[in-house]
């Protein structure tokens, strides 16, 4: 099945993206992801989008159309993907339905993540990452069974987003009312969204994705 999970910065895509990548052979497609590695390359492009990110603003739409449309023609994609913090304006859910058409690939279901804005900061500025593997984890939330060991592939060096600061994060949640909120209404009238309380903890968020996996969440 392919899905896209929509919801503000730290509502748990990336979380569940990655559990649904190892427990269902999904491939999880984060643009976010994506990006961070053109950035690190240090390119002219890398550091003209290191610098919309770390403002907490969008990449234009035509770039990310560009990236997708071009990472949806690998094959792995073909067994069921995860649309990771894409779309993110209207112009880009349109041009993802275009680009769905014109392949012949569709959408299963939209997943919304419902959470309390209030709990947003405190999870995006405890947020880090396994340097190895990308393995995400919480200082409070979600810590490696054996402190300092990721539990994924043992490495032992993590790294922080240089975008993951409190004092940008009010920015970014700006940037999804205005620019991404938008997508609800687009795909609650497409009748493919499925809500899921995203402040639970996140066994239970797996849960309820699993059931919209299998068919049988209601809404
Ligand atoms: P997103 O990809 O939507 O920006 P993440 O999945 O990276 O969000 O989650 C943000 C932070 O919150 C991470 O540090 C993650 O470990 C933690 N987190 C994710 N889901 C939950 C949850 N259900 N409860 C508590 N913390 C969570
Ligand atoms: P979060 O975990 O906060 O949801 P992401 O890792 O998905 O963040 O994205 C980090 C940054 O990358 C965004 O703040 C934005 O600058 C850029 N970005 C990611 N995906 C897109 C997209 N679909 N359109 C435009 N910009 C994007
Ligand atoms: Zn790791």
């Amino acid at each position: 099945m392919n899905l896209i999970f929509l919801g503000p910065p730290g509502c748990g895509k990336g979380t569940q993206a990655e559990i649904l990548e190892r427990n269902h052979g999904l491939v999880q497609l984060s643009t976010g992801a994506m990006l961070r590695e053109a950035t690190a390359t240090g390119s002219e492009f890398g550091l003209k989008v290191k610098a919309i990110m770390d403002a907490g603003q969008l990449v234009p739409d035509d770039v990310m159309l560009k990236i997708i449309d071009e990472r949806l023609d690998q094959p792995d994609t073909a067994k069921g993907f995860i649309l990771d913090g894409f779309p993110r304006t209207l112009v880009q859910a349109e041009g993802l339905d275009e680009m769905l058409a014109r392949k012949q690939r569709a959408l299963g279901a939209v997943v919304a993540f419902d959470v309390d804005e209030s709990a947003l900061v405190e999870r995006i500025s405890g947020r880090f990452t396994c340097a190895k593997c990308g393995a995400g984890y919480h200082d409070k939330f979600r810590q490696p069974s054996k402190e300092g060991v990721c539990d994924a592939c043992g490495s032992t060096e993590f790294t922080r987003r240089s975008d993951d600061r409190p004092e940008n994060v009010k920015a970014r949640l700006d940037v999804y009312a205005k620019q991404t909120a938008p997508l609800l209404p687009y795909y609650t009238k497409k009748g493919i969204i499925h809500h899921v309380d995203g402040m639970a903890d996140v066994d239970t968020v797996t849960r309820s994705v699993r059931a919209i996996l299998n068919g049988s969440a209601d809404s």
